[in-house]
């Protein structure tokens, strides 16, 4: 049996701009150069923001004259709809199956792709220890004990299931080894527990992943939840710190932390 204490959050895909193609349309759109009409440089998050937001008004080269101003400007003013055009896309693993039916109850803006437990076998699987016990001490060690005999015998009717399962179903009634082998596994897998660990691929554009982490790192979330979210925060404030640096992170007397953004759901 293995465990998992704390997740891993990859960042895989960031937004990019074809520079040439926006001088193209500046110049037959006869507007000032790059550098006059886009005020973020080269940094092509804040560029498709900047793009989109200044085409409302045709105000390239006009107007706010720094990226951060005009950026912060659009957060307070819940302009909300132009962070849409900027994707972050992560793979997350070493969490559970708990946590992943949390987070793709958001809808707006977010794309999954989950392992699949019909495909993929769950003999060897991993299962996530919940923060509250990982902690350290006699009491957690304790309960951390129950939680591993619970997870233990989930994990040998697993095994059994899937080899009852295998005498039970016909080969005959299967066009394929895999639907036979899927439908083995989508009936064993009754007895796996929230607890199992699961990897999923999460895309979300900015206005999404804003809102994802004011609901979810907030103190009344799951704390699971609630360390993925601040991760996620701390790697967008490192990856492109003026769309998120409203948020402030706090440590709770619990020992656990909570986030909160200056500008709500813009
Ligand atoms: C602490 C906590 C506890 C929770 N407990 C429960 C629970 O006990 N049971 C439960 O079922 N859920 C629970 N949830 C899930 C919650 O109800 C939401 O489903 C989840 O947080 C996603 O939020 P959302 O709908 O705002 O996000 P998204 O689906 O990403 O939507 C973002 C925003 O878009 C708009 N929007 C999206 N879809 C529609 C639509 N169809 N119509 C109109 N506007 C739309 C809304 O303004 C919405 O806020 C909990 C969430 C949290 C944070």
């Amino acid at each position: 049996m293995s465990y998992v204490t704390g997740a891993n959050v990859y960042l895989v895909t960031r937004p990019s701009v074809d520079w040439q193609v926006v001088q193209a349309f500046l110049d037959d759109e006869n507007l000032p150069p790059l550098t006059e009409s886009i005020r973020a440089g080269k940094d092509d998050a804040l560029a498709a923001i900047e793009i989109s937001a200044r085409l409302c008004y045709m105000s390239y080269g006009r107007g706010r004259r720094h990226i951060e101003d005009f950026i912060h400007n659009l957060l307070s003013s819940s302009d909300g709809s132009v962070f849409e055009h900027v994707n972050y896309g992560f793979v997350f693993t070493g969490v559970s199956r708990s946590l992943t039916h949390e987070l793709v109850r958001h809808r707006a803006g977010f794309a999954y792709s989950q392992r699949s437990q019909r495909y993929v076998d769950e003999t060897d699987a991993s299962f996530v220890v919940p923060p509250a016990l990982a902690e350290d001490g006699p009491e957690a060690a304790e309960a951390r004990r129950l939680l591993e005999a619970a997870l233990e015998s989930a994990a040998g009717s697993y095994t059994d299931l899937n080899q009852a399962l295998d005498a039970l179903l016909p080969r005959s009634s299967f066009s394929s080894n895999t639907d036979r082998r899927k439908a083995v596994r989508q009936a064993a897998r009754a007895v796996l527990p929230n607890a199992t660990e699961t990897k999923i691929f999460v895309t979300a554009n900015v206005r999404a992943w804003r809102h994802f982490i004011e609901l979810r790192a907030a103190s009344f979330a799951d704390w699971e939840i609630r360390q993925l979210a601040i991760k996620v925060l701390r790697m967008l404030q490192e990856e492109v710190p003026i769309l998120f640096d409203d948020f402030v992170i706090e440590s709770l007397p619990d020992g656990t932390e909570t986030a909160s953004p200056e500008y709500s759901k813009v």
